[in-house]
C-alpha cells in the first residue's frame, strides 16, 4: 500500500490534510502525479457547502501532471505523458449530450467536484478526460481549465473587430477575457474597483474606469449607447444592472461571474434594442484551443500567479479567505 498525501473536505467547512492510499487505475483510467493545482471560485463554494455535498471530497480541478500508471485498455496514454484534464465528464447519451451542449448534461459528474479532484499527490481520472499539455509549465498548465471556460463565453457573444466590450472586474477570469478580446481586435474597457488592480490593463493599453471613483450612474452615462457587449467577470448583478444602459441597439449582456439574485431592467428596451443576454456556464470542447493559446504564449497568465503554496496554505486561505493582492493562488504538489 502506498500512501500519498490528500486535501479532504469531511463536510461543510471541515477541512482534513492527510494520508491515505493511493488510489488505482481502474479499466479506461489513469493516475497522474500532481504537479500544480489552481484554486477556484468554486473551492470555495464546496468548502463553505454552497455547490454540491459530495463530501468527503477531494477538490482541485485545474491541473497539470504526469501519467504514473495506466488502467487496462488505455491505449492514447503512457506513463511519463504531461497532462491536464477535462473535469466535467458527460454521460454522452441523454439529449444535451446528443445535441452538443455536454456542459448542460444532467448526469454529468466533475473532478474535483464530484469526484475525487487533484489536491493530492495522485488522482485517478477517465483516460477520456485527459489532454497533452507538452512542456508547458504545470502552473501555467493549471489555466487551461478557467480559459477554457472563458473561450466558451467568448463564444456565446461572437464579437467582431473592431466592437466595443465593457469587462466587468478585475480577476483572473477578467484578465483572461481582456486579453482574447483584445486580441480578436476589439475595444475593451475593464471597469473594477481598485485602481491597483486596474493598472495592469491600464499599462496594456487598455481603457480602465475605477467605480471607486466613478459612480455607476457616471459610468452609464459616459458610455451610454456605446458599448456592443457587457461581460459580468465578477458576478456582481448591481453592475450589470446599473451600466444596461451602455449597450448599443443590438448589444449583448454576457453572464459569466457567478451570483446569486435577481436584476431589473426595462422589458421595452430588451425589444425596441434587440438586446441580448446570454449565460455562459462551464466549458465545451475548448481544451486543444486553450492549450495552444497558451502555448504559443497569445495568452500569458504569469503575471496572475501572485501566489503558490502546499496543501496547509491552501487551508488557510480557504479558511480565512483571499489577500486582497491575491489573483490565482496554485498549489504546488510533489515538492514537500
Ligand atoms: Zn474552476
Ligand atoms: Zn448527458
Amino acid at each position: 500500500m502506498i500512501l500519498i498525501k490528500a486535501f479532504v473536505l469531511s463536510g461543510i467547512k471541515k477541512i482534513e490534510i492527510g494520508e491515505r492510499e493511493r488510489p488505482v487505475p481502474l479499466a479506461h483510467e489513469v493516475l497522474i502525479r500532481v504537479e500544480a493545482v489552481g484554486l477556484c471560485g468554486t473551492d470555495f463554494k464546496l468548502y463553505r457547502g454552497e455547490y454540491g455535498d459530495a463530501y468527503p471530497l477531494i477538490p482541485g480541478h485545474e491541473l497539470a501532471g504526469t501519467i504514473e500508471e495506466v488502467g487496462e485498455g488505455v491505449k492514447s496514454f503512457q506513463a511519463g505523458a504531461r497532462v491536464t484534464v477535462i473535469p466535467n465528464i458527460p454521460c454522452g447519451s441523454c439529449s444535451y449530450c446528443l445535441e452538443g451542449m455536454k456542459n448542460q448534461c444532467p448526469n454529468r459528474t466533475a473532478v474535483g467536484i464530484t469526484r475525487d479532484g487533484a489536491y493530492a499527490d495522485y488522482v485517478v481520472v477517465p483516460a477520456a478526460s485527459v489532454c497533452p499539455i507538452g512542456d508547458l509549465p504545470a502552473p501555467v498548465a493549471s489555466f487551461i481549465e478557467p480559459l477554457a471556460c472563458v473561450l466558451r463565453g467568448v463564444e456565446r457573444v461572437q464579437v467582431k473587430a473592431g466592437q466595443k466590450v465593457m469587462i466587468l472586474g478585475t480577476g483572473t477570469t477578467a484578465h483572461l477575457y481582456a486579453q482574447i478580446l483584445k486580441g480578436q481586435g476589439c475595444d475593451c474597457i475593464v471597469v473594477g474597483r481598485r485602481q491597483s488592480k486596474l493598472s495592469w490593463f491600464r499599462e496594456h493599453g487598455l481603457e480602465t474606469v475605477s467605480t471607486a471613483q466613478h459612480p455607476l450612474e457616471e459610468i452609464a452615462k459616459a458610455y451610454g449607447e456605446k458599448v456592443d457587449v457587457l461581460i459580468d467577470a465578477i458576478g456582481m448583478p448591481a453592475w450589470v444592472e446599473a451600466l444596461v444602459p451602455v449597450l448599443r441597439r443590438g448589444g449583448k449582456i454576457l453572464v459569466f461571474g457567478v451570483a446569486q439574485g435577481e436584476i431589473c431592467f426595462n422589458y421595452f428596451d430588451i425589444y425596441r434594442k434587440e438586446l441580448q443576454i446570454l449565460g455562459s456556464f462551464s466549458l465545451i470542447d475548448k481544451f486543444p484551443q486553450a492549450i495552444a493559446l497558451l502555448r504559443n504564449k497569445t495568452v500569458v497568465v504569469d503575471h496572475l500567479i501572485t501566489h503558490q503554496g502546499k496543501l496547509t496554505d491552501l487551508k488557510k486561505i480557504l479558511e480565512e479567505g483571499k489577500s486582497d493582492d491575491m489573483l490565482k493562488f496554485v498549489v504546488l504538489l510533489g515538492k514537500e
